[in-house]
């Protein structure tokens, strides 16, 4: 199973409110319930194989123990559409707060074991807790 990882809205909050750039609660359970898997970037911040900025990111918000946790997930290769990142031949799981349409689209061809779970820290902050509990360690 792989895990692709969104950042912004997703594990750090990026609405300009006292949140701001702060990490979700339960980011560190989620980043130590990500360890069976096989998991990558799928953000902003790695788009040409580089994971270096998601990484120095991350980083900035986890206590050093969890940094070779950080240090394992892959880069990804995509430009406009982050469905290009994915390998549609596997079964995953996407964490992101905003799919565009065309992604969305891509997403059609899915197979019950490839989902899309859309991360909505604005409305639920305790959005990770739940994803951890209920679906990284069921
Ligand atoms: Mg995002």
């Amino acid at each position: 199973m792989k895990i692709y990882l969104d950042i912004d809205g997703t594990m750090i909050h990026e609405d300009l409110s006292d949140m701001y750039c702060k990490p979700a609660v339960g980011l560190e359970d989620f980043i130590v319930a990500l360890r069976p898997y096989d998991t990558y970037w799928l953000t902003t911040h790695c788009t040409t194989g580089d994971p270096t900025n998601a990484r120095r990111i991350m980083k900035a918000v986890l206590p050093e123990e969890l940094h070779a946790d950080i240090d394992r997930i892959k880069p990804t290769v995509w430009q406009d559409l982050k469905t290009q990142g994915i390998d549609f031949d596997s079964d995953f799981i996407w964490f992101d707060n905003d799919i565009y349409a065309g992604e969305w689209e891509k997403l059609k061809q899915c197979n019950d074991n490839q989902t899309v779970i859309e991360v909505d820290l604005r409305t639920n902050p305790e959005h990770l807790i739940e994803i951890t509990r209920d679906i990284l360690r069921p």
